[in-house]
């Protein structure tokens, strides 16, 4: 039944993919690339989706915010006194890790419909993301991960990691189940105890604003996601 569902929704991604309509409207931004969604119905949506997905404009926008991003490691790293423990905070899906070849598959489904569709797959690295991770590490930064992914997935979060070449890190810091709270001000308040402990987070990625926002870190980096909303 779940092959069955499944199969449906790969057909319809293939159909959209395949159609050829009207050139979606594009606005990529250095450092906050943002998607806006041409016409007014779910099928000019969806076409909209795959064209950004497939055509190569969500990487290119995902380049334009790395690029950077290794730059301030390198600028960052090279002035850093003896005593400071630097540290660079790395969300985790739609920046360490890709959910795109299941939302591709799946119409850009939830993250439940995903989780039941895809339970036993393993997700891609974002090659720019783990190189800047290869970065970080090769110059002492400590990498610590913080993800709305709550607790009881710890073991196949690490897998994750793992498998898509994160292969070590300071810390995983993860929701603990049955908090509700926002993202913003949950993962605002982990990054309170990283510093807490002695860390300077000098970097910040993530594919959301509430990644982000809420302070605890010299520079943040906004990678491009117009497939789903994290408040
Ligand atoms: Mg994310």
């Amino acid at each position: 039944m779940k092959k069955t569902a499944a199969l449906i929704l790969l057909c319809a991604a293939l159909l959209f993919a395949q159609s050829r309509a009207a050139s979606p409207a594009f606005t990529p931004t250095v450092g906050a690339p943002e998607l806006h969604l041409a016409g007014d119905n779910l099928t000019d949506i969806l076409r909209t989706l795959y064209n950004y997905a497939q055509t190569g404009q969500y990487e290119r926008e995902i380049n334009q915010v790395v690029r950077p991003a290794r730059d301030w490691i390198d600028t960052r790293t090279a002035r850093a006194t003896p005593n400071e423990k630097l540290a660079a905070i790395f969300d985790i899906d739609e920046t360490a890790v890709s959910n795109l070849p299941n939302l591709l598959a799946c119409g850009f489904c939830s993250s439940g419909a995903r989780a039941k569709l895809f339970e036993d797959e393993r997700l891609p690295a974002i090659p720019q993301v783990l190189d800047l991770y290869r970065l970080a590490k090769s110059k002492g930064v400590a990498v610590i991960f913080i993800t709305g992914r709550t607790e009881p997935s710890r073991s196949v979060t690490t897998g994750d990691l793992i498998a898509a070449g994160y292969t070590d890190w300071e810390d995983l810091l993860m929701r603990p189940s049955g908090n509700s709270e926002p993202a913003r001000t949950f993962k605002a308040g982990v990054r309170q105890t990283v510093e807490r402990k002695g860390y300077k987070i000098i970097l910040n990625i993530g594919d959301q604003m509430s990644d982000l926002i809420g302070g605890y870190a010299e520079r943040t980096y906004k990678l491009p996601d117009p497939f789903y909303f994290v408040e």
